[in-house]
Formats: structure tokens, C-alpha cells, sequence
């Protein structure tokens, strides 16, 4: 039995997780950041909580004795992915990253980052849909000028958010008769995202286009350059099935 490592948080990683269900081959660990008040649990054994850096993670990997690494953590979680390599390189592990496709396509305004969004929704004051998570609204402060509905899995702390914000608290995945009903009813005027990619969260931009709604993308960050990566959970199946061969333990 070989055992294996997933940094997740993602539908990935959960789908991942429930593949490897009962799984003989492989003894399945998936660990969480703990940024979600109320995870779903896996169906696998998990752990919560960041390993304190690179060294920590190595060190996690070496005296767990680890044979695999899936770094399954969100397009955005660049500083997990940067630990997840050095860390794997350290400890001698293979990783395998799991970096789902962006969208592509709609008529969008793309900015590089939050401060780039907070810029492009412009001087004139608009109501505006902040589908980003939590972490991010700090850069909202400076557009203080605009009412925000900010959405995201928990309620976000007071001060954590721009002055004239309300907050709403849903977890996808969202169809987009919803999405059209949630636009409508809260009249906004343009929504702010990160392209995450996938189908969960998709259908607020096809809701957007429909409804006429200015959609601000913000584009991931730099992808970590080096590292074998698939696109899927079905794909990491089969990388594992590859290596279920080669483990360095056998
Ligand atoms: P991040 O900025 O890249 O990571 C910050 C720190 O959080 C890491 O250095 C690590 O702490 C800890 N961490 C992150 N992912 C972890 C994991 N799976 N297990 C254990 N520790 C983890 O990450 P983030 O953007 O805050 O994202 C945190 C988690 O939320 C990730 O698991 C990600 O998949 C999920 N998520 C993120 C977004 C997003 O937009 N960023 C959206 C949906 C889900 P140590 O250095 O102490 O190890």
C-alpha cells in the first residue's frame, strides 16, 4: 500500500478523494488550509491546518512516510504550490499538480490582480457582485465609492470588507437559473471574479452575459513551471496508477 498526500480544498481533490475510496492501493491522507469554517469532510482520513512552510510540509512528508504528493489546492493557492514543490523536492517525493483549465472567451475585463479589479470598476459609483472569497476584500477599501454584495462559503469578518458591503453566504455548486435570479434580485452592475475555472461556479458568468452584467476577471497567477501537472481528477488516476509501480518503498 502506498501513501498519499492530497493539499486540497477543491472539487478536485474531493473527487480524488472519493475515487480512492476503499481503494486497497493506497492509504489516503487529504489535508485542509482550515480557511472554511465548515469543510465537507472527505471520505477519506484528513487533517486540518498549514504545516508551517516548506520545511514543515517536508518534514510532515519524510515522517509520515509519505510515497506520493497531489497538490489538488486552488488555481489561486500560490504560495501552497510553491511550498508543495520545494517540499516534494526535499523530501524526495514525487508530486503531481491538479490545475484545472481557466475560461476562456466571454467579453471580460481582465485585470492581474485585486487592486486591478478594485481599479477597473471605475469612479462612477456601481453596485457590484464580489464573488472572490474572503482574503481578498481588502483591496475593495480603496473603491469605497461602491455598494458591494460580497458572496463567499463563510460570512466574512465585518472589518475585513469595504464600508458599504452586505454579505451573503452559499456554497456552489450554482445553476444558473439561480445565478440569473441572484443578479436580478440584487441589481448589480458588474461582478468582480478570479477565474478559477471549472463548471461549479461557471454559470454566474453565463447569468452575467445574460442579464448584462460587466464581468472584471482577475487572471491566475504565475503556474508553477517544472512540475508534471493534469487537468483533472481522472488524469491524476492514472498518474497514480503509474506510480503505483515505481514506489519507492516497493
Ligand atoms: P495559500 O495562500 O497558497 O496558502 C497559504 C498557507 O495556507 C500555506 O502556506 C499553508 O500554510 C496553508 N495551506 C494552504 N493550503 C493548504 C492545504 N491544502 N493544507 C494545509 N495547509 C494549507 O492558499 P489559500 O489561497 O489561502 O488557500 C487555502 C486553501 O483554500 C487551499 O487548500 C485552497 O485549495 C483552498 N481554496 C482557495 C481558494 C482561493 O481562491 N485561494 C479558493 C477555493 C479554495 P503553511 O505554510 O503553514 O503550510
Amino acid at each position: 500500500m502506498r501513501k498519499l498526500l492530497i493539499l486540497g480544498g477543491t472539487t478536485e481533490a474531493s473527487a480524488l478523494a472519493a475515487a480512492l475510496t476503499g481503494d486497497a492501493g493506497f492509504d489516503t491522507l487529504v489535508s485542509f488550509a482550515g480557511t472554511t469554517r465548515t469543510p465537507r469532510a472527505p471520505p477519506v482520513a484528513y487533517r486540518v491546518g498549514g504545516f508551517g512552510g516548506v520545511q514543515g510540509l517536508a518534514d510532515f512528508l519524510r515522517g509520515g512516510g509519505f510515497d506520493l504528493l497531489i497538490d489538488a489546492t486552488h488555481p489561486f493557492a500560490a504560495r501552497m504550490k510553491r511550498n508543495a514543490a520545494e517540499a516534494a523536492r526535499v523530501a524526495g517525493v514525487p508530486l503531481l499538480g491538479i490545475l484545472r483549465p481557466a475560461w476562456s472567451g466571454g467579453d471580460w475585463t481582465r485585470v492581474s490582480d485585486m487592486a486591478g479589479a478594485a481599479e477597473a470598476l471605475g469612479p462612477a459609483p456601481r453596485r457590484v457582485l464580489l464573488t472572490i472569497g474572503q482574503k481578498d476584500l481588502a483591496a475593495f477599501k480603496a473603491a469605497p465609492w461602491h455598494s458591494y454584495v460580497v458572496r463567499s462559503v463563510d460570512l466574512p469578518e465585518p472589518a475585513s470588507m469595504p464600508p458599504d458591503a452586505v454579505a451573503i453566504s452559499a456554497r456552489g455548486p450554482f445553476t444558473l437559473d439561480a445565478e440569473r435570479a441572484l443578479l436580478k434580485r440584487i441589481g448589480v452592475s458588474a461582478l468582480v471574479t478570479k477565474n478559477s475555472g471549472g463548471s461549479a461556479t461557471f454559470a454566474k458568468l453565463e447569468a452575467a452575459a445574460e442579464v448584462g452584467v460587466a464581468v472584471v476577471m482577475v487572471d491566475r497567477p504565475q503556474p508553477m513551471l517544472g512540475i508534471e501537472t493534469v487537468a483533472d481528477a481522472e488524469a491524476a488516476l492514472r498518474w497514480l496508477d503509474r506510480h503505483a509501480a515505481t514506489d519507492r518503498r516497493v
